[in-house]
């Protein structure tokens, strides 16, 4: 089974989601725009980001270097989560659901950086997961549906965060906000 790009993008039930994240590799549960949520039932409004599954109390890790812009409390939606200034590409980043934060407003992060814990809160639907989203303004998230100002996150990511390689400086380049194990950013 090869570890590509293409093996991160699959809609997997959350069960076999489980098991796969033991393999190393990040599961994604829910695209951006997709009609199904990360407990892999419809969702009525198409989704704002992108649901990475991970295990209570993982780190969850800056997608790239930033600035803390927020620290977003939000229980019908977001739940706990943070919000990440990268100025010079004017964007936003938000993850969502967390447990906790480990981070506060106004301080630099570095991408791979742990800013939190992966959680449930809000709404999660009770399945652990990060979700990221890409805003091109400072907001606390965005609902189901609610897409103004947002962007597919997977479009400008490039896979495991791995602090081997050299990152572009010239453009926004997203890393997952989930540690990968061992061997899974191998290419
Ligand atoms: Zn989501």
């Amino acid at each position: 089974m090869g570890a590509g790009h293409g093996s991160f993008l699959g809609l997997l039930s959350a069960p076999f989601a489980a098991v796969a994240q033991n393999l190393g590799a990040p599961i994604i549960l829910s695209p951006y725009r997709s009609l199904h949520g990360a407990d892999n039932r419809p969702r009525r409004l198409p989704h704002a980001g992108v649901d990475f599954g991970g295990q209570v109390g993982a780190p969850v890790l800056a997608a790239a270097d930033g600035t803390v812009s927020r620290i977003i409390e939000w229980p019908m939606s977001c739940g706990l989560g943070v919000l990440l200034e990268h100025r010079r590409f004017k964007r936003w980043t938000a993850y969502c659901h967390l447990q906790g934060i480990t981070v506060r407003p106004g301080q630099r992060v570095s991408r791979g950086e742990q800013i939190g814990m992966v959680g449930a809160s809000g709404g999660a639907f009770y399945i652990p997961h990060v979700h990221l989203e890409v805003c091109t303004f400072a907001g606390i998230s965005h609902a189901d549906g609610d897409l103004s100002g947002t962007e597919d996150p997977l479009k400008i990511a490039e896979g495991c965060f791995d602090d081997t390689r050299a990152y572009p400086t010239d453009r926004l380049v997203l890393t997952f906000p989930v540690a990968c194990l061992h061997g899974a950013s191998e290419r």
